[in-house]
């Protein structure tokens, strides 16, 4: 069977089995296998009620598994780290999310490929796009390249014109 190529965000805000966030990252790297190509960690400020900042990367993995066994081998990686089930968005020693996978879209309970938030998200397209830019997002057809031009862009609505500059 030929592989299958997935796109996974990595992401950590607190300490876990292989030590601090960005330890977490690279070791669980190592873990998943197949990696062909891997981004910057970047550290992002937090989202919703957690302080802490997150470290975060995007990977490219080749593998034989299909969707909802790809999510379990991740489910059963982020345990091994240290995750436990709590607070969405809080602070979790190790998140591993699908964001993109080569066969294109996928749908089934608790599984949903490409992930419903990523095109808002600049710290999973950030570093997705450092090593895929090319990769189009089969619902919007937008590659990832034009999603980060479209989130760093300045928005129209915001353009600064000096006073008195007008007609
Ligand atoms: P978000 O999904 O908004 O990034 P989160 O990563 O904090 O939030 P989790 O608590 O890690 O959310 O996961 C909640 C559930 O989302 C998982 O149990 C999983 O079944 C489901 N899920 C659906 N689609 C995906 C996907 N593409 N990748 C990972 N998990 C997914
Ligand atoms: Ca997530
Ligand atoms: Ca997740």
């Amino acid at each position: 069977m030929v592989a299958s190529t997935y796109l996974i965000a990595l992401g950590s805000n607190r300490p876990g089995k292989a030590g601090p966030p960005r330890a977490q990252l690279a070791a669980a790297l190592t873990r998943i296998g197949g990696v062909v190509a891997a981004s910057r960690i970047r550290d992002t400020p937090p989202v919703g009620p957690s302080i802490r900042r997150f470290a975060n990367m995007a990977a490219l993995v080749k593998s034989d598994a299909s969707p909802p066994e790809m999510l379990r081998r991740l489910k059963q990686i982020e345990r091994e780290f240290g995750r436990r089930r709590g607070q969405r968005w809080g602070a979790r020693s190790l998140d591993l999310d699908i964001i993109l996978w080569s066969g294109g879209t996928w749908a089934s309970p608790g599984l949903i490929v490409p992930h419903p938030a990523f095109r808002e998200r600049d710290f999973v397209i950030g570093p997705a796009s450092e090593i895929a830019a090319d990769w189009r997002d089969p619902i919007s057809t937008l590659s990832l390249r034009q999603l980060h031009a479209r989130l760093t862009r300045p928005r129209p609505a915001l353009r600064c014109v000096p006073l008195g500059a007008g007609p």
